[in-house]
């Protein structure tokens, strides 16, 4: 290792930059993140340092360098376009000791600058010491997507109690596990959920058991997750929805979450399936309520896994109507629904200046060979319609449309298992559709998209 990754205190010092173009300002910007005194000294400055100096954040001074202008600084860049200056000025700071770096010219740093990702008080500094900073810059775009950017508010409040904790236990393993519990546990997901005021309260209960000590041992408090895990591409997955399936002690999941997305819950989580396919209810919606309460209450951190989104024919409201009764602690993740995420795999914009100005979700769920929707609402110019759980009722929902109105030959789409590898689209028209679905034989999970947005298909689709 040539270059010993160091992080250099900047509070009260000075720190020198030599010239201030474009180049300079990157390393002021930089600069200007740290509690350094930043003194800039050029002959001409580029905008972005003239408007530092005018908002006071930097000392400008519009000259040339001279030798003694190196004195005692900490830190000191060098970037101005003559390399020979360049040169005499890394001779002269190098000479009193004092760390010097030309921009862009490896054989006079004295110090490199890492590629950062900042969460301060977390800060993760990377490098390759010059040698491949592509595939620095791909590391480091992976790290920003798994770093939470609440990561740096949860460093804070470690800061904050560091001493409390400190004081509360002797033990340093006892301590670890402590600051290991609250990383995994509520006091963070309340961070990552932007509700400071709970984490801080959780913590202190957490830490005045452990001072009192009435703590129970492994004491765990249960949570649920109610998941939208999208149509089925596990790519359409969120952030917040990984993060959460990776901490998972169970999870209950339907029918439509596709195997790949189960496989990148927590290995070792119990799961629970509690398939929901049309007049085959594995377990009636109460038992899953329940369900979700017994382990929560058990201390589990139970993922609730639904295919799309929670809160579009998920019944996620009525779950977390049993879960606010029992007091239960849950977050809501919102998923990228079925219409959306066919809309988009199947090149059919819900809405499109020519075509469509308003979209419609409904259910075609029949009940009693009807479906029950308020079809004069529904048939109405430039509005496009999709139907969740249609295919069987897909003739009512055609014979409805017409019946109310609706060109005969309005296009209509059925897109089958979006999103997947195996997704199919059939088009037709409201007369031919039925036909064309029984002799595609298409199968659930299958949406029905209706309106004239649906002919830009031919000319759109691209998966
Ligand atoms: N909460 C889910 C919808 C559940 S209702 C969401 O937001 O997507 C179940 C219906 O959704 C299915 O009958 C089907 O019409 C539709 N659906 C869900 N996933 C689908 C997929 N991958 N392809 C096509 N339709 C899908």
């Amino acid at each position: 290792m040539r270059y010993f990754p160091i992080f250099v205190d900047t509070q009260d010092q000075d720190c020198l930059v030599v010239g201030a173009g474009e180049v300079a300002a990157r390393k002021i910007e930089l600069l200007l993140k740290t509690e350094a005194r930043i003194h800039v000294i050029a002959p001409d400055a580029c905008n972005t340092v003239l408007q530092y100096a005018q908002q006071g954040r930097i000392q400008f001074e519009q000259r040339r360098f001279q030798d003694k202008d190196v004195s005692t600084q900490t830190l000191i860049f060098v970037a101005t376009d003559n390399n020979h200056l360049n040169a005499h000025i890394h001779q002269i700071a190098r000479d009193k000791g004092i760390m010097v770096n030309v921009v862009d010219n490896t054989p006079l740093c004295r110090f490199i600058t890492p590629a950062i990702v900042d969460r301060s008080p977390i800060v993760v500094a990377l490098s390759s010491g010059g040698s491949a900073p592509v595939l620095l810059r791909y590391i480091r775009q992976k790290l920003e997507t798994v770093l939470p950017h609440s990561i740096s508010k949860l460093g804070t409040l470690f800061q904050r109690f560091r001493d409390r904790v400190k004081a509360a236990f002797s033990d340093v393993d006892a301590r670890r596990a402590f600051w290991e519990e609250v990383m995994e546990g509520d006091v963070a997901e309340h961070i990552y959920n932007n509700q400071e005021t709970k984490a801080e309260t959780a913590l202190i209960q957490r830490l005045t058991q452990v001072e009192s000590q009435t703590a129970e041992e492994g004491a765990k408090k249960g949570a649920v997750y109610l998941i939208g895990a999208g149509p089925g591409d596990p790519e359409l997955l969120t952030f917040k929805a990984l993060r959460l399936m990776q901490k998972a002690d169970v999870v209950v999941y339907d029918r439509l979450v596709s195997k790949d997305i189960l496989e990148m819950v927590r290995r070792d989580a119990e799961k629970v399936y509690v398939g929901k396919a049309k007049s085959n209810h594995t377990l009636p919606q109460g038992e899953i309520n329940q369900l979700l309460v017994e382990r929560a209450l058990a201390g589990q951190r139970v993922v609730r896994l639904k295919g799309g989104d929670p809160f579009i024919f998920g019944r996620g409201g009525e779950e977390i109507e049993t879960l606010f009764q029992y007091n239960i602690d849950f977050q809501v993740v919102p998923g990228i629904t079925a219409a959306t995420g066919a809309a988009s795999y199947s090149g059919i914009p819900l809405t499109h200046r020519d075509h469509a100005q308003s979209v419609v979700f409904a259910t075609g769920h029949l009940k009693e060979d009807t479906i029950d929707l308020d079809w004069p609402a529904l048939v109405q110019k430039g509005q496009t319609l999709v139907f969740y759980m249609g295919l069987t009722g897909l003739p009512i929902i055609c014979k409805q449309l017409v019946q109310h109105g609706m060109p005969k030959d309005m296009p209509i789409a059925l897109v089958q298992s979006a999103t997947c590898e195996q997704q199919r689209v059939v088009t037709g028209t409201l007369t031919d559709i039925v036909a064309k679905a029984e002799q595609e034989a298409l199968k659930p999970p299958t949406l029905i998209i209706v309106g004239s947005v649906v002919s830009l298909h031919d000319k759109l689709k691209w998966f």
